[in-house]
């Protein structure tokens, strides 16, 4: 499968333009692409959509079809060109829209940050989505623009109810896993919630899923944690060993073992994107939303968790969106059981330069900066890892370029932040 958006699976309907030199290249790439690939019983649907009269190179014309029955005279009357197998054939096509429904998903915990961003990127490309959240860090007003969409379905439920589980994971066809407890602080307090929210929540996700036929893969976003405090920067997939020095570290490996373990024992395949922190608007947690309402309190001074050379890498949304959506297309394309990947933003800043950053968006001068010294040698709490920085090879290998880096990422993430009131 090659690198080219229109080659995937998803097939991404608004990338094949009428009368575009692109069109050909595009639609002869999906159909050769299809027919060996997961969604090869949809070619037919994908077919009765373009295609209103076919024309076989060096035979006479003919009003047929490869798929299902379109009247020629509903055609625009633009005449293109393909190689469909060892054919060259012309078509006639109206407005070509792909088939809605070409993959049921299903997005737990998509009501929240990183969720509702990727049902935005699933809705825009017409699959049909299915979102589990219980709510309790997520919101509706993150996916209330497609509340009353057909083909979107929300269910308030909790993963660590394992009938629930089950119903939001009947059909599925590919589910992203992303409902869990992502605060690490919350370790030190309380490790109980890692282990409910993050271990328990994602092996009934998987009890659900291993006899369920429709599922094709699970999508699970893990994190840069699991690596603890790896001795080399950048930490590429295959580094070990892992030795996470926070619960949530902790418990995401487990789950990712977990997975693993199901991929190889029952029917399922897994695909794990360990992230590194990620920014931007709906951001539920992190540090630049923190030092944006602490500096809305008082503009005059910011109190930082730790000594401030925390560093780290910071990759804004739609950089996270695209990568998610390339690797599970590719994903989906290939034969792999367990594929690993890294995800993050090729360069690493710290907490000192971020709380500059967001003093600068929000107009502010003469902050006074004050380090609270930190634990542990300047962390901001136990389980914080000072230093991470992600090797990304392995994913620029797919075709995948993040626009922003961390301190252009936290920056926008600032300036959109500073004009919301509800903070
Ligand atoms: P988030 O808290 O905004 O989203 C998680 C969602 O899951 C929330 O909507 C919450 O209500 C829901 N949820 C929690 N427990 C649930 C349960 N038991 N049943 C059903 N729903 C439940 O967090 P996010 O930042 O969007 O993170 C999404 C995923 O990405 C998480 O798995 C997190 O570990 C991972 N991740 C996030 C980051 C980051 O920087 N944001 C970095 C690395 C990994």
């Amino acid at each position: 499968m090659g690198n080219n958006a229109c080659s995937h699976p998803f097939l991404p309907g608004n990338n094949v333009r009428r009368n575009s030199p692109l069109c050909l290249h595009n639609i002869a790439n999906v159909l050769s692409e299809l027919r060996d690939s997961v969604v090869a019983p949809r070619i037919d649907c994908l077919l009765d959509s373009v295609i209103h009269r076919v024309n076989v190179r060096g035979g006479s014309e003919e009003e047929t079809r490869i798929g299902g029955a379109v009247e020629p005279s509903e055609s625009d009357g633009n005449l293109y060109g393909f190689i469909y197998g060892d054919r060259y054939v012309e078509c006639l096509m109206a407005n070509v829209t792909v088939r809605h429904d070409l993959l049921k998903v299903l997005v737990t915990g998509g009501a929240g940050f990183i969720g509702s961003h990727l049902v935005d990127r699933f809705m825009k490309e017409n699959h049909v989505v299915t979102v589990v959240d219980n709510l309790s860090n997520g919101s509706l007003s993150n996916i209330e623009s497609w509340l009353d969409n057909e083909r979107f379905k929300f269910i308030e439920g909790d993963l660590k109810d394992p009938q629930k589980t089950k119903k939001a994971a009947e059909d599925a066809e590919l589910v992203f896993h992303l409902a869990a407890n992502p605060e690490v602080r919350v370790g030190e307090t309380d490790p109980h919630i890692h282990f409910e929210e993050n271990l328990v929540a994602t092996f009934n996700l998987l009890e659900a899923l291993k006899r369920q036929r429709s599922a094709k893969a699970i999508v699970f976003t893990s994190t840069s944690t699991v690596y603890g405090e790896a001795t080399l920067l950048p930490t590429p997939e295959d580094y070990g060993p892992s030795i996470p020095i926070s619960t949530y570290g902790a418990t995401k490996l487990g789950c990712e073992a977990l997975i693993e373990a199901y991929a190889h024992t029952f029917d399922l395949r897994g695909l794990v994107l360990r992230l590194a922190n990620i920014v931007g608007p709906r951001g539920t947690t992190g540090v630049v939303k923190d030092f944006v309402k602490k500096l809305r309190r008082n503009p005059k001074r910011l109190e930082i968790l730790g000594d401030g050379s925390q560093k780290k890498s910071y990759l804004y949304i739609d950089d996270l969106i695209d990568a998610i959506y390339l690797t599970a297309n590719e994903f989906l394309s290939c034969n792999d059981r367990i594929k690993v990947y890294n995800v993050g933003s090729p360069d690493s800043v710290t907490v000192a330069r971020i709380a500059e950053i967001v003093a600068e968006e929000m107009s502010l001068s003469d902050v006074d900066f004050v380090f609270t010294g930190g634990v542990n040698g300047g962390r901001g709490w136990r389980g914080d890892v000072k230093t991470m920085l992600l090797s990304t090879k392995k994913l620029l290998k797919q075709g995948w370029r993040p626009r922003y880096r961390s301190e252009e990422a936290v920056r926008l993430t600032a300036e959109k932040l500073v004009d919301r009131l509800d903070l």
